[in-house]
């Protein structure tokens, strides 16, 4: 189903899959009603920076703003969330009851940080989270301000760039992550350890298998540290929040369409799925919202908060939007993320989830860079490289083949002879009542 030229299309939530599956709808010639409903009061931008140069002072965090790529002639409702949809109706509901009609609607609404389980205790002078540009702006303040000791709670991308930028500032900092090494659930140990190595080289104190139990007021309503699941108290005047994200789908509650693990279920052309079992062409999702069946992984249904994947989706549904799927293939972009931290450029494309093997394809962790790929039933799944991105191009090829793993052998800058080892994925800590 193509949007006609008077169609109304409504997007709902003013960031980068948004903004990217609005420029897509008018440059496939959407010439009808455009309205973007954005709860954060700025114009779409990019929040990659955010952790990385804006709380480390290098960056404005109103430097952040997308370059809108088409002329929009939208209406711009930013500053008010939408609250509910009536999908029989066909109408958002925003905050403040205005009622905004649709022909077509585009669910982007993508995540928020996960909170700290304590309301009391996240609501301290002190404790932050990371997701949008006035966290960022509002953390860059305090890490300014010169904290004695910075304490990260969990060791994942976020957790782990905020911790290289304080190190960077010449910050105190103690991260404390449940799992045996930061990012370990993505890389597996062997690759983990490599990191957690690095990071702890540059002076960060890191708790590993490790839960903090509360988060410690000053009795002027500061924080003042946590106390550990055993026990044990770090003393922090800044404590960064970095558990992950939840998709933002609070708002659909009720309207009829189907959430699962979080994200909203979507089918191969980002169609969302209703209670009828239905897939509606005229509501689609993109973005870290979205949970749809990756082609290059047998239709695991996968959801994705990879900035490549929300402005890739974005556009691709806004040409659906626009266009119709007659003759379309199936949404299929390679997942691609990429994370600087300690001096490191570490880039990886597809999945790693399930990986049985790892190899290292070019350099060693002893050089300190290298391309490792991840393997899974015999087939190349995922490629990994720090500080050696110009070899990843053939090895996303391989993996979008689907070609045998290890995928290239005999290549220049190669190992004589490929090793193939276990990735060693953690054991799940999440039944560790530390
Ligand atoms: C600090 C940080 C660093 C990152 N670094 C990297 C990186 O290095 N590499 C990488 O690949 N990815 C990175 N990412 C992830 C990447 O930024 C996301 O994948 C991307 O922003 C997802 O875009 P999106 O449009 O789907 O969702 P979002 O960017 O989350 O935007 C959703 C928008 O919808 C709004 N919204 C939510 N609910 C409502 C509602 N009910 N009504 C109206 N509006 C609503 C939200 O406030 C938000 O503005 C990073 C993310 C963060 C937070």
């Amino acid at each position: 189903m193509s949007a006609g030229q008077g169609d109304r299309v409504v997007v709902v939530g003013a960031s980068l899959a948004g903004l990217r599956g609005a420029e897509a709808l008018r440059r496939a010639g959407h010439r009808g009603p455009l309205t973007i409903v954005g709860d954060e009061p700025h114009a779409p931008y990019d929040r990659p920076p955010l952790s990385k140069h804006v709380i480390a002072g290098e960056l404005g965090s109103d430097a952040t703003t997308l370059p809108n790529l088409v002329a929009l002639d939208a209406e711009w409702r930013l500053g008010r969330a939408a609250t509910a949809l009536d999908t029989s109706a066909r109408e958002v509901v925003l905050t403040d009851g205005v009622r905004v009609a649709y022909d077509r609607l585009l669910i982007t609404t993508g995540t928020a940080a996960r909170p700290w389980h304590d309301p009391a205790q996240a609501s301290l002078e002190g404790v932050f989270t990371l997701r949008g540009r006035d966290d960022a702006a509002a953390l860059r303040e305090a890490l300014a301000a010169r904290p004695e000791r910075v304490l990260i709670v969990g060791g994942g991308f976020i957790g782990c760039e905020a911790a290289s930028v304080c190190r960077d500032l010449d910050l105190a900092v103690t991260m404390i992550d449940p799992m045996p090494a930061p990012l370990a659930k993505v890389l597996g140990l062997v690759v983990s350890g490599f990191l957690v190595d690095r990071i702890k080289a540059s002076g960060v104190e890191v708790r590993s298998n490790a839960r903090v139990r509360s988060l410690d007021a000053d009795g002027t309503g500061r924080v003042a540290g946590a106390t550990l699941g055993d026990g044990s108290r770090i003393s922090a005047q800044v404590v960064i929040v970095a558990l992950g994200a939840v998709p933002n789908t609070g708002w659909l509650k009720g309207s009829g369409l189907v959430l699962e693990a979080g994200g909203l279920v979507c089918d191969g052309h980002c169609r969302v799925r209703d209670e009828s079992s239905a897939f509606r062409p005229e509501i689609r999702a993109a973005g870290d919202v979205a949970l749809w069946p990756h082609p290059l992984y047998e239709d695991r249904p996968v959801r994705l908060e990879h900035w490549g994947n929300a402005a890739a989706q974005g556009a691709y549904v806004g040409r659906a939007l626009a266009l119709g799927d007659a003759g379309q293939p199936a949404f299929a972009e390679m997942p691609t993320f990429w994370s600087s931290q300690f001096g490191l450029n570490i880039k990886l494309v597809g999945l790693t989830e399930g990986a049985e093997s790892l190899a290292f394809v070019q350099g060693s962790l002893k050089e300190r860079r290298f391309v490792a790929v991840y393997g899974r039933a015999g087939r190349t799944i995922a490629a990994l490289s720090v500080d050696c991105a110009r070899w990843l191009p053939a090895y996303v090829e391989a993996i979008a083949a689907g070609a045998p793993f290890p995928p290239i052998e005999g290549a220049l800058d190669q190992p004589a002879r490929l090793a193939t080892l276990d990735p060693a994925w953690p054991a799940d800590p999440a039944k560790d009542k530390a």
